[in-house]
């Protein structure tokens, strides 16, 4: 058990102060505040928060840290929802916004290189700009950073194709507690030689040090797309429709399911969209491709569907796909028009499973009293179960975190895993022991230990 630094004393003060002038020190508690929190909604108090704005300052920061055992949280944009940055133990804050460049897009090379605290859209737009394609897109590409991102491996709708950001990690450079630098991976998109040290900072939440830049693969900018939206009379159905589609041979660059409360919480939004009334699932596909493969395969989904006898089928491109996907956007805002809150998970099971899944979704709820929505990313397995109940009544509190919890459990009978794009952070660390073994674990603190001796770093995060 380590021994952490009890509070920020005068010494560490002036410590700070001389290393972060004017703005990027911040100890007032108005200030502080904002950095208490992120999506998850968990509040911890930090001691003092920095803002560094280069690699220097980072690596004299992390010899101090060190030496005085005092806890770091790193923090990008705060838009983690388990809880991810927030600083527990007290501590010290990094925030790297400052570290917001994006250095180079190559078009020789396909890759860019990256500061951490670039937001992520912005670095798919400077890629574009030069015809060049970042595809990790999750649904807060625009609110997020792409260092956030790699500390978190986040993954979007278009994993299904895509993968998800540890696909598109190349290399990066991190600053490791004692003040260290570390170089891993580089511009070359394959590299077999030593252990894949770049892969173990992806999805680390901030545990092995602060990454200070990043170089990810690009592609070409896909020509096209077209996005199909298909309305079944039943979930099985629907599900069978993923199914087929995928053994006709095509790989969608997206492929979400609705369930039938999903659909109906929409619809009581009263907006047209465009999918029969009678539809109590949906599948909606996006390929993307050149116009003759988006055509051609827009074309291959339709007919793999007709056995299932869809009860509507749409297809869009341009501004018709937008108003395609308004849909699916809507679905977080319409899930309030059940209950006023959520406990929101992020199960992830192999793709034969997700029935199951689902109608076991269904069932806890019901068990429970409670209503529960699954909709997702039924191409990687990957289902957002909703359970709705009212926080201000205590037994439908105690109800929803029953059934979030028989959801986990489900999840990893099934082969699964209890989150596919979150992470664990503070809302779900007392579950990580349900999923990995002990040996998983001990050999995960093990490997934390070499980079960070004394476990400073996202300290109170479950392992
Ligand atoms: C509306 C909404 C939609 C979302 N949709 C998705 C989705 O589709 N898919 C998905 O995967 N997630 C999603 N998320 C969760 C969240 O956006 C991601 O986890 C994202 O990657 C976090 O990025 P951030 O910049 O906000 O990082 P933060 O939340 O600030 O930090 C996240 C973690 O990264 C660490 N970290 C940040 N920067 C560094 C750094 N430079 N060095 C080391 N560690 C660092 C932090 O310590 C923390 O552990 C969503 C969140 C919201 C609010």
């Amino acid at each position: 058990m380590s021994t952490y630094a009890k509070s920020l004393t005068s010494a560490h003060k002036a410590f700070l102060a001389d290393l972060f002038p004017g703005d990027d020190l911040i100890l007032s508690p108005e200030g502080m505040a904002a950095f208490s929190t992120d999506a998850s909604l968990e509040r911890a108090m930090p001691w003092a928060v920095v803002r560094p704005d280069g690699r220097e300052q980072i690596e004299e920061l992390l010899r101090w840290a060190h030496a005085e055992r005092m806890p770091v949280y790193a923090r990008a944009r705060g838009t983690g929802r388990v809880g991810n940055a927030v600083p527990v133990f007290g501590g010290v804050v990094v925030s790297m916004l400052k570290m917001d460049s994006v250095l180079a897009v190559d078009e020789n090379d396909f890759v860019a290189v990256t500061q951490p605290g670039v937001i992520t859209s912005d670095l798919q737009a400077a890629c574009a700009a030069k015809g060049l394609y970042y595809p990790p897109d999750p649904a807060s590409v625009k609110i997020s950073s792409i260092g956030g991102n790699v500390s978190t491996c986040a993954g979007g709708l278009k994993a299904v194709k895509y993968g998800v950001t540890r696909d598109w990690v190349l290399g990066l450079e991190a600053v490791l507690p004692g003040g260290r630098v570390l170089q891993c991976g580089g511009r070359s998109h394959k590299d077999v030689v030593g252990l894949d040290l770049v892969r173990l900072f992806v999805g680390a939440n901030g545990k092995l040090g602060l990454l200070t830049e990043i170089i990810v693969k690009l592609i070409p900018m896909p020509e096209t797309s077209a996005s199909v939206l298909v309305g079944f009379g039943d979930l099985h159905s629907s599900l069978a429709g993923a199914n087929a589609v995928f053994q006709a041979g095509v790989l969608p660059a997206a492929c979400e399911f609705m369930d039938k409360v999903t659909l109906q919480a929409v619809r009581q939004g009263g907006e047209t969209i465009p999918l029969a009334d009678s539809a109590e699932a949906a599948l909606l596909f996006k390929v993307d491709g050149t116009e003759e493969g988006v055509a051609a395969e827009v074309r291959q989904i339709v007919k793999a569907l007709e056995p299932l006898k869809p009860v509507s089928v749409e297809t869009g491109r341009g501004d018709e796909e937008e108003a395609i996907w308004t849909i699916r956007r809507g679905i977080s805002p319409a899930a309030f028009r059940i209950k006023p809150n959520k406990v929101a998970e992020d199960i992830s099971v192999p793709r034969s499973k997700v029935a199951e899944a689902v109608d076991s979704a269904h069932e806890i709820g019901r068990k429970h009293g409670l209503t529960v929505l699954c909709f997702g990313h039924l191409g990687d397995g990957n289902i957002h179960v909703n359970i709705m109940h009212d926080a201000a009544i205590s037994s439908e509190v105690e109800a929803a975190h029953k059934a979030k919890d028989e959801v986990f459990r489900l999840a990893v009978a099934l082969g699964g895993t209890i989150s596919g794009e979150h992470g664990t952070g503070l809302t779900k660390a007392s579950f990580v022991s349900e999923q990995l073994s002990q040996e998983e674990i001990d050999t995960m603190v093990s490997i934390k230990q070499v980079f960070d001796p004394h476990s400073i770093m996202n300290p109170g995060k479950g392992w």
